[in-house]
């Protein structure tokens, strides 16, 4: 559900209904976790983005590169399956050459101390879970799995390549289990990632531009719930204008020295 990702439809026109001032440019003010039951951060690219890890978008981004007719959706991956795979291989070795940050670890350890801190991302990079947080639903699936159509998921935290590249029950080819342009997402890791978003009292969006759907239907969902609307981002988006407090600075230092215990 990764390509989704891509697939996902991006809607750079929307703007989103307001009923609550504009979110107020929050210089230092601290954030107190013991205040709030239940804390959802949902992340996106943003939150790598120190790490290393490139973006697809804009200069640098991997779909300026390559096209994703060609490596990121069901009918290249039919039309030929090694491209596909060799192209995702080497995506997966980039990333193994990115270090997790302070940003990844201070969300563990806040994990750690306050069991209500859950985490839902659209990054498929793995980069939290090596730095030992929990996540609870991977909205685009995972670079760190594959999938066979008859079979299942399977866990592959082979280096770079995948440890095989046929299903070992059936020999069909494994296909990365990430969505990719033109797929569905997966219903029920979004339903998963509703019901947390639906209750949770404090929604921190994280290094997300906010125009991928579904998953930015995530953002009005938080709000219409009443959660408190917090927005890390050193620049404003689209959905800025349904945050209560916005800290306009890279995710390592909003998330380090906002959020006590
Ligand atoms: P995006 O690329 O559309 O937006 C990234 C946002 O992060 C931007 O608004 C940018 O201003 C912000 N940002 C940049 N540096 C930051 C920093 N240091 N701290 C905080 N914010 C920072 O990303 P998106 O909204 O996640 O949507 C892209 C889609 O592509 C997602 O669905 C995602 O699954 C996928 N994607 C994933 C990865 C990954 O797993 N690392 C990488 C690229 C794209």
């Amino acid at each position: 559900m990764n390509g989704a990702v891509e697939a996902m439809d991006a809607r750079p026109g929307v703007v989103f209904p307001s009923a609550r001032p504009r979110s107020m440019l929050s210089a230092m003010k601290p954030i107190h976790l013991s205040q709030h039951r239940c804390v959802v951060f949902f992340t996106g690219a943003g939150l790598s983005a120190e790490s290393g890890v490139p973006t697809y978008r804009g200069a640098g981004g991997i779909w300026s590169q390559y096209r994703y007719q060609d490596y990121a959706c069901q009918r290249a991956f039919d039309r030929d399956p090694q491209a596909v795979l060799e192209f995702h291989e080497l995506r997966r070795a980039s990333v193994l050459e990115c270090a997790s940050h302070a940003g990844h670890a201070a969300l563990a350890a806040m994990q750690a101390t306050h069991a209500g801190v859950r985490v839902v991302t659209q990054n498929i990079d793995g980069m939290l879970q090596r730095a030992g947080a929990r996540v609870d639903a991977e909205l685009h699936g995972s670079m760190w799995r594959v999938r066979c159509a008859r079979h299942g998921l399977r866990d592959d935290f082979a280096r770079g390549p995948y440890a095989t590249r046929r299903c070992a029950d059936c020999g069909a080819w494994l296909r990365p289990d990430i969505t990719w342009f033109e797929d569905a997402v997966d219903e029920a890791v979004f339903a998963r990632a509703g019901e947390l978003i639906a209750n949770c009292d404090l929604f921190v969006a994280v290094g997300t531009s906010a125009v991928v759907y579904p998953a930015a239907s995530f953002l009005p969902l938080a709000r219409s719930a009443g959660a408190m609307m917090v927005e890390i981002n050193p620049e404003s988006t689209e959905a800025s204008d349904l945050f209560d407090h916005r800290y306009a600075m890279p995710a390592s230092e909003a998330l380090t020295r906002v959020f006590q215990t």
